[in-house]
């Protein structure tokens, strides 16, 4: 399939204020955020016209820029209005939309003191990171990259920079035939794929490692509470990789991911059962829920 570069493409982008033809929504070159990644974006997705867990995303968009040392300049409230009002203007109901904040051209300098702080908002449709045949499992090599200490990087932030390890250790899994990379964390236990959090059944319950030097999904979260509803134990704790071969299951969950089952994991083998099968079911169909409808049944 042949790929539509994002600068040709036609639409509206919401860019500091205001919604403006999507091809004139160019930034100079010298910006900061493109030479140090003082950039944070957001990854969300729209079912049936309403935006899932929108507020929860602002708010990690807004702390993610926080935490990175900057005041994006628009309030909670408004970047979901701008996140609504992008995907009306380009006619979705469903889609991924992509809000980014990032550092602007006043100064290129690791100092960036004076920089102006923007924000952008763009959506377009994206059926599914892995693709239509994700649900008989997709395969996962094991990275050589790790995730760095919570010292080292800002782990909790959702930093445009901590990327560039997941583009390296998704390209490396791609060459060797693998739709993803699982990730070791510093310390040599698992802890996510590129762009989702990991999930194990093991003995019934369900494992996850404990979000300590990586994100702490949203739709990880929601995976928790979905499974507790179902009285399915969850367990977060440290994972060692050597434990995976004990697991029935094993599944990926994220916003551009949603719930989706793995079968392989290097020179492991799973085959997606119940429990993927039930928490894949319940999640699609809380996504469709109305917002007030998602607080109640998660809140149940
Ligand atoms: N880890 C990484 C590295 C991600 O990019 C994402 C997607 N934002 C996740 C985990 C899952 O987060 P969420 O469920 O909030 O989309």
């Amino acid at each position: 399939m042949a790929l539509i570069p994002f600068d040709d493409r036609d639409g509206e982008i919401w860019w500091d204020g205001k919604l403006i033809p999507w091809r004139d929504a160019q930034l100079h070159v010298l910006s900061h955020g493109l030479h140090y990644a003082s950039a944070v974006f957001e990854g969300e997705r729209a079912y049936d016209g309403h935006i899932f867990k929108l507020r929860e995303h602002t708010e990690r968009l807004i702390e993610s820029g926080r935490i990175l040392g900057f005041e994006i300049p628009f309030s909670a409230e408004q970047i979901d209005t701008a996140c609504v009002a992008t995907l009306a203007a380009n006619g979705l109901t469903d889609g991924y939309v992509r809000p980014l904040a990032w550092r602007g051209t006043e100064q290129l300098s690791v100092s960036a003191q004076q920089t102006s702080i923007h924000l952008m908002v763009a959506c377009w449709p994206w059926p599914n990171l892995f693709g239509a045949d994700r649900l008989s499992g997709v395969r996962l090599a094991m990275a050589t990259w790790k995730r760095p200490h919570p010292e080292t990087a800002p782990t909790r932030s959702k930093a445009a920079g901590l990327y560039m390890i997941g583009t390296m250790a998704k390209h490396d899994a791609e060459a060797a035939g693998y739709s993803d990379a699982l990730m070791l964390d510093w310390r040599g236990q698992v802890s996510e794929a590129t762009g989702a959090n990991i999930f194990f059944v093991i003995d019934g319950a369900l494992h996850t490692p404990i979000p300590d030097c990586f994100l702490d999904g949203i739709t990880r979260r929601t995976v928790i509470a979905l499974a507790k509803r179902r009285q399915i134990d969850v367990i977060e704790r440290a994972i060692m990789p050597d434990e995976m071969a004990g697991a029935s299951e094993v599944f990926l969950a994220g916003t551009a991911a949603e719930v989706t089952p793995v079968r392989e994991i290097g020179d492991l083998s799973f085959t997606p059962g119940r429990i993927t099968e039930t928490l894949l079911g319940d999640y699609e169909a809380l996504v469709r829920m109305a917002p007030d409808q998602v607080a109640a049944r998660l809140n149940a």
